[in-house]
């Protein structure tokens, strides 16, 4: 009976009866409970993607990267992204899909080596969610940067 399984797409070695889905539901849970960690939900939502890339298509995936750039490099707030960006990713004009079909997901060219994951926030707990994911956030973008997929 195995006691660990390994999440097939960002490597989290997960305890029995854990995915990165339940902690990824953990953590929106803790932010419906306590509206402070809210200010931090655009990260939590980005970097759970970006760690599971196949929930992405590929232009999906691409404009997640550019987002957390946006977000961790130049300090960009949502309310700016969600003003500049409002053509680019309303459903109506865009000519492309965020979420993956059978035939076409994201994935990264060349292996990514997290350092943080879903999990190690839930571990951490509520208190410290928001520096938490921070702290996640910071990590993604970095791992990114090191691992060559072009942002
Ligand atoms: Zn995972």
């Amino acid at each position: 009976m195995a006691t660990e399984s390994v999440c097939p797409e960002c490597g989290a070695a997960l305890p029995n009866e854990t995915t990165c889905e339940t902690c990824f539901h953990q953590m929106l849970f803790w932010e419906t409970e306590n509206p402070a960690n809210w200010t931090v939900h655009h990260l939590t939502v980005l970097c759970y993607h970006l760690q599971h890339p196949s929930i992405y298509s590929p232009d999906g995936l691409v404009n997640g990267k550019q987002l957390l750039t946006a977000f961790i490099r130049d300090g960009i707030s949502p309310a700016e992204v969600r003003r500049t960006s409002r053509d680019k990713v309303n459903s109506n004009t865009r000519n492309w899909k965020i979420t993956a079909r059978p035939d076409s997901k994201g994935v990264y060219a060349h292996p990514v080596a997290w350092t943080m994951r879903a999990a190690d926030v839930v571990a951490r707990g509520s208190d410290r969610y928001c520096d938490s994911v921070r702290e996640w956030a910071q990590s993604v973008y970095e791992a990114l940067q090191l691992s060559e997929n072009s942002i």
